[in-house]
């Protein structure tokens, strides 16, 4: 029974119907109640206020390794992983995330199963197993997330900035764990690990520091009802919230200049300071204001400045790491080689535009600007998926009141010139943290941070020598921001004539294809373009992929300063290079679109090769290649599946081998050769009416078709280009395998791919539902029993409407061809469970409380129920129908007719399915294995691949050779000239 519910207000969205309820149990427990009769997804996220900050001494990562551990089994719940197996079966996800103060846990699932969902949630807090073995087994998981970590820059310079602090300050401290903390160093001290997380348990999870939210399509009281029942159990022990006082940084942590040597090419500057928590004046935002101006990409702008004198690529500002306690604000500067040389200049004219900031005192019109802008941005915002929504709300609920717990700081309101200004001064030389990172240091450090081992030296700097900096810098004219025209102020919504339920073909000529679909679905004053240029000669060959990647990313340089404006007010755009050509993407507040368009299409018609920036683009591609070998070894392994499945698709090695002769003279050649042929293939859609769609269409046909002199000539019928998938032969297993790139990579993968058959509603949902059951017993069996790694995922497959089923599996303890036996066996286990159902079964009610697989009538209404979902906002809706567009299947009502086949579906078949494409040495079963090994298993690679092999197995020295000798699938794409209007 609730003790407390006050019907205190909590500010809602104008465009909001859902109805929110705050209570407190009588254990103290704060829930938020949300109830939405339009959603087809219930959620629920539980925010704990401790983290790792409460790690105890010589435990590191105690807190994060806790969070994985609830998740395996509860006293009411023993069985291990029947939580995830539970979500995972009726449609949900789940995840959960462990911060410096806080953990949050959270979920969704199809509205049916939510409360039991919700009830098996709530024993995470109540009465958690942890047994003995499961604890000793999920070590070694969160040792594995630490070894994908260790090659991450991103880690590695989040925490050379806490070891660069006080040793005493929990901001100090290493939060992930791994191996050694949570097992080698605890056993030598006598501690037993488990123990020690029952004791953190204990010590910790009390409920008065959880905070609740629950979204469901039930009514407030029913939820309520519901919140009272599962939740009140949990225990309170009234432990008081726990506070660390205290700055991190002392003054031997100021004025430091740090060098550090990252992983991957390119340089990077990130000049913090600490400051004054903004939380404590999060009306006056004053670090909103401050990001909003140092981060200005505009004319005048820091940022534009110094990409004019050809020293940065990107640039982003906005308060750091916070609590309540600390905070930080960051400048981070990707600075080029030229910049590199530059370092001094680039930090005084960053000091250079914070004095001309505090010359020109916090302006009112500018606040104003932002105040309007985040209005509309409260008042409109898209609807999106309901995990995400509880999980903000719920981090929320512990910093702000009840009022705010849905708009957070997402509203400055109280313009104080006074509270800008002060941060504005914290932003001083005499406080200011230097990182700067680049590959250029590599031998010239003389320390190495502990955990991660990155290399890195420290210089004392100090105000004379800022000063000095800032005196020296290129006088540039840097100055405010105009006033932004492109805030909408129009957000009325169009009657739309057509009540389509599907986008319609609106338009068609020999340049292009224009489908368009008006809203019905979110009232919202928002429209999505995509205009795709199919342009034959655009990828030819690796010089011509290469060029038009440079070509769209020299025009969104170009148009960067003016669009600059647009993004802030909420209209985003995009250029970029694709398969076949490229596209421009906008998405936004529709009243100044038409605008943004136009100056989009002029630009790529008037396209002129700038010989600056095309080196500085050239310099950046280039680097962007060079770090290819960096990714992780899954994402190699992916990369080899694709390469060898796409015809017509070339290796980044070819186009990182081709850029160093590629020059401006060359691109200046090639532009107007690629844009000489092409097809439009066009989407619009939202509050935008179809006579207005098709002129937007018809200006830009006559922008590039019309005159005496046109930029673009239709396509021949032979070249309208399409993507092409290999076909795999049937009963055969291919194995290609590769050392990773990363020659200090220790992790190996495996990319287990099946392939079976071409878009069909029937068989797609046999696939569909095949992966929907297997998918949670294979991350058990292969990562919780067996810890093979970390990432270990079944997931579907589609490549332009070829179908299939891929396990991916990166590990450190096992080799690649260990790791494929163990997907066989998983899937011959598997395989007998599958038969041990009757149809009875089949159409059985959940659950069935042992071992056995079962296909239940619940899983096929999960599936039913997950295709039924609305799309939540345009974008979503938008990027569906686009793919049917794009892909050439233009199956709009896919989802309509895929659940009609899901209903007629018999256990028998679905069994079928397995024995034909699926279960090991079925007749028309095709995998192909792509192995990639670590550093770990490299003495594995010549033994693997030298042993005799069975006549079903095809080794694939060659990708190229290999995809040559294959054949083809059909395209959708057969024709255009078959479409009708
Ligand atoms: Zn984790």
């Amino acid at each position: 029974m609730a003790v407390g519910r006050d019907d205190v207000e909590i500010l809602k969205p104008r465009t909001d119907k859902r109805e929110y309820r705050r209570i407190v149990l009588r254990n103290s427990l704060q829930v938020l109640l949300i109830s939405d009769p339009d959603t087809d997804k219930c959620a629920a996220s539980m925010n704990v206020s401790v983290g790792s900050f409460s790690d105890p001494a010589g435990l590191e990562g105690l807190a994060h390794f806790l969070e994985h551990m609830l998740f395996y089994a509860s006293e009411k719940y023993p069985l291990e992983d029947s939580y995830s197996k539970y979500i995972t079966e009726h449609g949900g996800s789940t995840n959960a995330f462990t911060s410096s103060e806080h953990t949050n846990y959270y979920f969704d699932v199809t509205t049916d199963s939510f409360e039991e969902a919700l009830d098996r949630f709530a024993q995470f807090f109540i009465k958690p197993l942890m047994s003995a073995d499961a604890t000793m087994r999920e070590i070694k998981a969160v040792d594995s997330e630490n070894q994908k970590n260790l090659l991450s820059d991103a880690w590695r310079m989040n925490q050379l900035r806490k070891h660069l602090s006080l040793e005493g300050h929990p901001y100090h401290k290493f939060s992930t764990g791994n191996w050694e903390t949570l097992a080698v160093r605890p056993k030598a001290k006598g501690l037993d690990t488990r123990d020690e997380l029952i004791k953190f348990y204990d010590a910790n999870y009390s409920a008065n520091l959880m905070h609740l939210v629950v979204y469901s399509k039930e009514s407030l009281d029913k939820i309520q009802s519901l919140v009272e029942d599962k939740f009140q159990e949990i225990r309170n022990t009234d432990r008081s919230y726990l506070h660390f006082p205290g700055q991190p940084c002392a003054s031997e942590h100021l004025q430091i200049l740090v060098r550090a040597v990252p992983i991957k090419q390119g340089h990077k500057l990130r000049i913090i300071w600490p400051i004054t928590p903004s939380i404590r004046h999060y009306k006056e935002a004053p670090c909103r204001y401050l990001g909003h101006l140092i981060g200005h990409e505009g004319e005048g702008s820091l940022f534009y400045v110094l990409k004019t004198l050809g020293w940065a690529t990107g640039l982003s500002a906005g308060e750091g790491d916070w609590t309540s306690e600390y905070s930080f604000f960051d400048v981070v500067i990707e600075v080029t080689d030229a910049g590199h040389e530059h370092m001094q200049d680039i930090v005084g004219l960053l000091f250079r535009y914070i004095n001309l900031l505090q010359k020109s005192g916090a302006c009112k019109w500018i606040f104003d600007e932002l105040s309007a802008i985040s209005e509309t941005t409260f008042h409109y915002q898209d609807k999106f998926p309901a995990i995400d929504y509880v999980v903000n709300i719920a981090s929320n609920m512990q910093i702000y009141p009840p009022k705010d717990w849905l708009v957070g700081s997402s509203l400055p309101s109280s313009f104080c010139p006074e509270t800008i200004e002060k941060i504005l001064n914290e932003l001083s030389p005499n406080k200011v943290r230097i990182f700067w990172e680049s590959k250029k240091f590599e031998g010239h450090t003389d320390m190495v941070e502990p955990w991660y081992g990155t290399s890195y030296s420290v210089e004392k700097i100090n105000d004379s020598v800022i000063q000095e900096w800032i005196l020296s810098a290129p006088d540039e004219n840097l100055h405010l921001p105009a006033p932004n025209i492109f805030i909408p102020t129009d957000l009325s919504l169009k009657e739309a004539q057509e009540k389509a339920k599907f986008p319609v073909l609106l338009r068609k000529s020999s340049y292009s294809t224009l489908w368009y679909k008006p809203d019905t679905m979110f009232t919202s004053p928002k429209a999505f373009v995509k205009i795709y240029f199919n342009c034959p000669h655009s990828s030819s060959s690796p010089e011509a992929e290469v060029l038009t990647d440079i070509f769209t990313r020299l025009l969104m340089d170009y148009l960067n300063e003016y669009a600059y404006y647009a993004q802030v007010a909420g209209l985003y755009y995009g250029l970029h290079h694709t398969d076949n050509g490229f596209q421009v993407t906008l998405v936004g507040y529709n009243h100044k679109l038409r605008i943004l368009l136009e100056t989009v299409v002029q630009k790529i018609a008037e396209f002129k090769v700038k010989p600056d920036r095309f080196s500085v683009i050239k310099e950046l591609v280039t680097k962007e290649y060079q770090n290819f070998k960096f990714q992780q070894p899954y994402q190699q392994a992916m990369y080899y599946c694709s390469l060898m499945l796409q015809d017509q698709t070339w290796p980044w090695i070819e186009e990182l081998e081709v850029l160093p002769h590629l020059e401006a003279e060359d691109l200046a050649k090639f532009a107007p050769m690629m844009l000489s042929r092409a097809f439009l293939e066009c989407y619009i859609a939202g509050n935008i009416e179809s006579n207005e769609a098709g002129s937007m269409i018809q200006h830009i046909e006559d922008v590039f078709f019309k005159g005496s002199n046109p930029i673009c000539q239709p396509l021949f019928p032979s070249q309208h280009l399409t993507n092409r998938v290999v076909k795999l032969d049937k009963g055969k297993s291919y194995v290609y395998s590769n050392y990773g790139l990363n020659p200090n990579d220790e992790n190996s993968c495996l990319v287990h791919y099946i392939q079976v058959h071409q878009d069909d509603f029937q068989m797609n949902v046999k696939l569909q539902l095949f992966g929907l059951i297997a998918k949670q017993p294979a991350f058990h069996q292969l990562r919780s029993v067996e810890q093979l790694g970390y990432i270990t995922v079944l997931m579907q497959r589609n490549d332009s409407g070829i179908r299939g089923l891929q396990f991916i599996i990166q590990s450190s303890v096992k080799g690649p061809k260990h790791i494929d036996t163990r997907v066989e066996s998983f899937l011959e286990m598997f395989e007998s469970k599958l038969y041990e159902m009757t149809s009875e079964q089949f159409k059985s009610i959940w659950p069935p409380k042992d071992e056995i697989i079962f296909v239940t009538q619940s899983n096929v209404n999960a599936l039913i129920d997950m295709k039924l979902e609305k799309h939540k906002n345009l974008r979503e809706e938008s990027g569906f129908y686009w793919r049917e567009i794009s892909d050439g299947t233009l199956k709009f009502d896919r989802r309509e007719a895929e659940v009609a086949a899901l209903r007629q579906l018999t256990q028998e078949e679905l069994i079928a399915f397995f024995n034909e494409y699926v279960k090991i040495g079925a007749p028309r079963k095709k995998t192909l294995s792509i192995r990639v090994y670590g550093n770990q298993h490299a003495s594995e690679y010549t033994s693997d691949n030298s042993e005799s092999v069975e006549p079903t197995v095809v080794h694939i020295d060659d990708i190229f050779s290999f995809r040559r000798s294959q054949p083809l699938y059909g395209s959708f794409k057969g024709g255009f000239g078959q479409m009708k209007l």
